[in-house]
């Protein structure tokens, strides 16, 4: 009989990772927590808002988490690339997949892929100072800027666009992204939603946060703020949320306003789509064109986008495609492309036969599609566990042949010769606050994977000055 505690691989350190983490090791599981990054947290770092401290500060949680015996982080492996399904099968009792959703979602319009137009994801990632993404450019010598999509990543990146960079820059916000921001030119940026404002899908925090800006008015025309009749009934009859009512009233709050001069602004435009990225001579953006809609009632009774006809031509030379990540299928994990996500039944992951794979996992956005915010990652780890824990009570875990914590770590350390473990990310920790301090900076993050994977390991790293 065997007594030694199961072990499991969970890929991927952000929330949904750390929420696993937690409750595997509750149910008495060894975990070994593998990024393909050489630092924790995925989006907690790489998508949250520099401007959003409060939300960031959840690290601290996660960090106690990584504390917890039984617990091994290992940074810089990327799966596919240094470690197969195989091998993890091999090793592993169980091996959930929390690797979030890494690509975007396409319009599917014509000049979508012209210079200047890009997915919202990749300037998240920029200024967020993910080192994929460090030597993007994106055409800040415009005036003004569209962004496509109404949830609250089109209003993360609107309000980056527009915010005072001596603001931006006391956050943790990447400094090469800082530089360019202070030489940007962009002046208006118009957020462009398919559907009317009973159908935003930004929260409303974030709706109201958007109208507190330093230096920037925020625009409505009372006639698209103001709900069709199908969502007006909708919204009287209160089967609509809070949120959806909320966001109508301060968007009509916001149409009443006068605008006070500021020298930026936000135009939030509604009931319009996207169809076509217009191209300068050179071929880069010069404007959008645009559709207005009608709301109707689908057929399953939600309000869809109907196309009018009327359309409008707006100028701009840059264009943030917001409406949504997508998940990217990893080498090998039984994947439904129709949905961007792991194919999965509550978290089990399920075969071509559909039938669960034995010991094979699915947590997080990969599992369920890109929706709801930090916390929903929690409820949706203690799901995935619970069906852990059914399987290992009926016996019906994954059999590895090499269940051996010390041969892990040695064939991990085999594969990525800067393999990153937790003592190394405390090192990056502290070296990044350190550069913050005497600037007033929560941190200066380091963007370089090699910079990083130095500091791990105790090479000096930059000075700044
Ligand atoms: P999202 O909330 O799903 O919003 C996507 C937007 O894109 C919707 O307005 C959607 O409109 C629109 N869209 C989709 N396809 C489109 C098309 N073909 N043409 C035009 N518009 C299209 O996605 P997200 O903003 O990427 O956010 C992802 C998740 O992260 C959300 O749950 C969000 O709340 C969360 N998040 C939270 C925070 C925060 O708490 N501060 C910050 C960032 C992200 P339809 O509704 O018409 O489909």
């Amino acid at each position: 009989m065997r007594t030694d505690p199961p072990r499991a691989a969970v890929i991927g350190a952000g929330p949904s990772g750390f929420y696993t983490a937690e409750q595997l090791l509750a149910a008495g599981f060894e975990v070994d927590l593998i990024d393909a990054l050489p630092t924790p947290y995925g989006l907690v770092r790489a998508g949250v808002a520099p401007d959003h401290a409060k939300i960031k500060s959840v690290t601290r949680m996660y960090a106690r988490i990584a504390a917890r015996p039984g617990l091994r982080f290992f940074g810089g492996v990327e799966f596919g690339r240094d470690i197969t399904r195989d091998e993890l099968l091999d090793r592993f009792h169980a091996v959930v997949y929390a690797v979030g959703a890494a690509d975007d979602n396409r319009l599917g319009i014509p000049g979508e892929d012209r210079p200047g137009s890009h997915p919202a994801t990749e300037f998240v990632a920029w200024y967020n100072g993910h080192p994929d993404f460090a030597d993007h450019g994106f055409g800040l010598s415009a005036r003004r800027a569209v962004v496509i999509g109404h949830g609250n990543v089109a209003l993360d990146v609107a309000r980056m666009l527009v915010s005072d960079p001596a603001e931006l820059a006391r956050t943790d916000i990447a400094d090469h992204a800082l530089r360019a921001l202070v030489r940007s030119a962009v002046r208006e940026v118009v957020v462009l939603g398919r559907r009317g404002p009973a159908q935003a899908a930004f929260t409303h925090p974030e709706l109201r946060e958007l109208g507190e800006l330093s230096r920037a008015d925020v625009l409505v025309d009372p006639a698209e703020a103001e709900p069709d009749a199908h969502s007006a009934a909708w919204l009287a009859s209160g089967a609509a949320g809070p949120t959806a009512r909320r966001n109508v009233e301060t968007l009509r709050e916001y149409a009443r306003r006068a605008p006070a001069g500021k020298t930026h602004r936000v135009v939030l435009r509604f009931a319009r789509s996207p169809v076509e990225i217009l191209g300068g001579a050179d071929g880069s953006v010069s404007g959008l064109r645009i559709m207005r809609n009608r709301i109707e009632a689908g057929a399953d009774g939600r309000p869809r986008a109907v196309p009018t006809g009327e359309e409008e031509v707006i100028g701009c030379g840059l264009v943030l495609r917001s409406i949504g990540y997508r998940g990217r299928p990893l080498p090998g994990v039984p994947f439904d492309g129709h949905r961007g996500v792991i194919r999965n039944a509550g978290g089990r992951v399920l075969g071509a036969d559909g039938a669960p794979s034995p010991g094979e996992y699915a947590v997080g956005w990969i599992k369920r599609g890109p929706s709801g915010v930090i916390g929903t990652n929690r409820k949706d780890a203690a799901d995935t566990v619970a069906r852990i824990a059914e399987d290992a009570a009926a016996g019906a875990l994954n059999s590895p042949g090499r269940p051996d914590a010390g041969e892990v770590a040695a064939w991990l350390a085999g594969r990525v010769p800067g393999l990153v473990r937790w003592d190394g990310w405390e090192a990056i920790d502290r070296h990044e606050i350190g550069l913050g301090t005497p600037l007033g900076r929560p941190r200066v993050k380091l963007v370089r994977r090699s910079e990083l994977v130095g500091v791990a390991h105790g090479e000096p790293g930059v000075q700044t000055g």
